[in-house]
């Protein structure tokens, strides 16, 4: 078997400086890195064309023939080699412009080559620029394909002379090493025979060198089937392991402060999904397992008080419960409407971030060990070591996108026994990407809104619409509704961005004078920020000029406009986002995307989705395919316990499908993969993820 850990130095080709470049730009250390790089596209070399044949139209062809006169044309810089080629139908010229000397070495003239390269006319001569050339008495030796292979390489591989066909080389190189041996199977034979599936042996060398496109697909089937079914074997496998092992806090009283708020504080009627999402929440939670729940529901689709429901069953079970949110300006929200409506129930709550004083966090730590909160709220304050409960029950994260995994992790642990995790998202995402990202959670999704909303109108005006835009603004100010207008601010031109917003802010005062304008952004001490916000929020200032801190979670029912400056530079998910700060009460609301007339058209198509839709998966989905799943997975793929090399959640949905329902068979029969038959794939999978920390106690 052949020993794919190997060094790449021991390569025939890779000498050091080409074995720095390959793990500086590609991170190919060993011979497995490099089998591994796949090609991004195969070009046709089946046909063979004759030189008389040829025409300055056709794209890329190749020509059989001899190596006539070889000479050099000019001095210096200026000078170019050229060399006539005949097949014995017609006479064509070579030209090179640099890398003279190479070629004066490499060539001989009368030997026999293969010529390919884009044909092109030069004084009423078919000629070839810097074409590629194999000797055919070499390409006997070599392995050679009908489809060639080509594979990216950055600038400064190429300026190392470790182009496509360089790297082409090395895969001939490396297939040539291992020509008597086998490489290791990753998938068991009886599997692989039910699923028809290529040999791995097989699939990897048609991927590199394949005859035709029958076999290239087969090989490729095989290896992103490979890629994607373990992923899901592992996210299955987590989830199988965790409910066969980990046993949840039994929520079995449906007691007093829930009943007495659904009497007497709840504010309006649950909607039909919110309904459904509880019942699923609160089996859950009775069950007896520990309850690993993802909370899917767009923005406005009142989340909040699904998770007030579910922490109330909690203490009504002698629990505490938490709730964390990415921002403060969120955890005061989140604090105040809870506290508010739990006025009259004897349940303690109390609010813990960054910015509370040590006097009072000292009490809130003695508090929760000694059991008397019942509920805490806060920012990442929470995940301290430090935050110790007598008894969790519930951990609720919101806007849990904005969390990192490991984040998550560390709440699990706040309690002996884990604590039901119930994570929410307003971000809807792609299905593939939840199914590999939230693989191991199960899904509840509210799927309606609150009664009485009007859909948002969304409507695109260039900047020279800005006196219309004014006039629209003041007609809703004058009926008492309340503005946000949002500025992009990233760190990469920071500056400029932060004159734009008080421009903008300086702007607004000089166009809507009589109207309270507040100003918020990232950099502002946390209880300035606070208090400018909190003008807003209570109503006592009319405009908020700001970057996107408002971005998550913020409700304020009497704001009907938002309007976003510079809309080009924000992602559709994040306008989605913003757009979904309005449009939460009775009023009819407006989203207004301002940009340059000047636009390209990956703006222009985001606009145009903006103002079509409101409903957040058919944005999410939208999202993708303009992004192309390459950008998505770049962003994602810390997610991913190993990176995918082949297969792509964008692209291959079906597949990835398929590779689950698989994986569930499998796990299905025999969960902890125990059988022999089964071993195979525990190896592999512990071999694939490995490198990366280990997440199975995560939720
Ligand atoms: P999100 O799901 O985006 O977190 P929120 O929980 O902030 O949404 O709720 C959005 C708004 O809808 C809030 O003002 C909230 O009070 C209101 N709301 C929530 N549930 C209902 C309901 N069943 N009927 C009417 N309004 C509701
Ligand atoms: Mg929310």
């Amino acid at each position: 078997m052949i020993d794919l850990s190997k060094d790449i130095t021991f390569l025939p080709g890779v000498g050091p400086k080409k074995a720095e470049l390959l793990k500086q730009e590609l991170k190919i250390v060993s011979y497995e890195d490099l089998l591994y790089y796949f090609p991004y596209k195969y070009v046709d070399r089946s046909k063979f064309y004759s030189v008389r044949e040829l025409n300055a139209n056709m794209p890329y062809v190749q020509v059989k023939g001899r190596l006539k006169s070889l000479k050099t044309i000019g001095k210096g810089r200026q000078s170019r080699m050229t060399a006539t080629f005949s097949d014995g139908t017609g006479v064509m010229e070579l030209v090179w412009f640099k890398g003279h000397k190479y070629i004066k070495e490499n060539l001989d003239t009368n030997a026999e080559y293969i010529v390919f390269g884009k044909p092109s006319i030069f004084n009423g001569v078919i000629n070839v620029v810097h074409p590629e050339m194999e000797r055919v008495d070499a390409t006997k030796q070599i392995i050679r394909s009908s489809l060639q292979a080509f594979y990216n390489t950055s600038e400064k591989m190429k300026r190392g002379y470790l182009n496509s066909r360089a790297m082409l080389k090395l895969m001939q190189n490396l297939f040539k090493s291992f020509l008597n041996d086998r490489i290791q199977e990753t998938l068991p034979t009886p599997l692989r025979e039910r699923l028809k599936l290529a040999p791995l042996n097989e699939a990897l060398k048609a991927a590199h060198f394949p005859n035709d496109i029958k076999q290239l697909e087969y090989a490729q089937f095989r290896l992103k089937f490979e890629e994607l079914f373990y992923l899901q074997l592992n996210i299955l496998k987590i989830k199988t392991r965790r409910s066969k092992t980990v046993k949840g806090h039994v929520f079995k009283i449906v007691g007093d402060n829930l009943n007495k708020f659904y009497k007497n504080n709840i504010p309006f009627e649950l909607t039909g999904a919110q309904k459904r999402v509880i019942r699923e929440i609160r089996h859950d939670m009775g069950s007896g397992k520990q309850m690993n729940r993802l909370l899917q529901g767009d923005v406005g689709s009142g989340k909040t008080l699904v998770a007030l429901m579910v922490m109330l069953i909690a203490n009504d079970n002698n629990y505490q419960a938490c709730l964390m949110a990415p921002t403060e300006i969120l955890a005061n929200q989140h604090y105040e409407t809870i506290s508010r409506m739990l006025e009259g129930l004897n349940i303690e709550i109390d609010i813990l971030t960054g910015s509370t004083k040590k006097s009072k966090r000292n009490e809130l730590h003695e508090k929760l060990l000694n059991g008397e909160l019942n509920i805490l709220i806060g920012t990442h304050a929470l995940i301290e070591d430090i935050v110790q409960f007598k008894n969790l029950g519930l951990v609720v994260i919101d806007e849990q996108h904005r969390f990192g995994v490991a984040q998550r992790a560390k709440l699990w642990k706040k309690n002996r026994h884990p604590p039901h995790m119930l994570v929410m998202t307003a971000t809807p995402i792609p299905r593939t990407l939840a199914m590999t990202i939230y693989g191991d959670l199960d899904v509840s999704v509210i799927d309606e809104l609150p009664p009485g909303r009007k859909a948002i109108k969304t409507v695109h005006y260039f900047h020279n619409k800005r006196n219309n835009l004014n006039r629209f603004l003041h007609k809703e100010l004058n009926k008492g509704r309340q503005i946000y207008v949002v500025y992009p601010l990233i760190e990469e031109s920071e500056k400029i961005d932060f004159k734009n917003l008080t421009e903008g802010y300086e702007y607004m005062q000089h166009a809507f004078p009589g109207y309270e304008i507040t100003m918020v952004h990232g950099k502002m001490k946390p209880k300035e920020k606070d208090e400018a916000m909190h003008q807003f929020v209570s109503g006592k200032s009319d405009i908020l000029v700001s970057t996107t801190v408002i971005e998550v979670g913020v409700n304020v029912t009497n704001a009907s406009v938002m309007v976003i400056e510079s809309a080009e530079r924000f992602g559709l998910s994040q306008l989605h986002q913003l757009r979904g700060r309005v449009g939460r009460g009775a009023e009819q609301s407006y989203c207004i995307l301002m940009t340059d007339y000047k636009m390209s058209d990956e703006t222009r198509k985001r606009m145009s989705i903006m103002t079509a839709t409101t409903d957040g998966f058919e944005i999410a989905e939208a999202d993708m395919k303009l992004r192309g799943p390459g950008d998505l997975e770049g962003t994602q793929q810390s997610g991913l316990p190993f990176n995918l090399k082949i297969a792509s959640l964008g692209r291959d949905s079906q597949l990835l499908q398929y590779a689950r329902n698989v994986a569930e068979e499998i796990l299905n029969d025999d969960p902890l993969l125990e059988k022999d038959e089964n071993l195979m794939l525990k190896k592999q999978l512990a071999k694939l993820t490995a490198k990366k920390m280990n997440w199975s106690m995560i939720s």
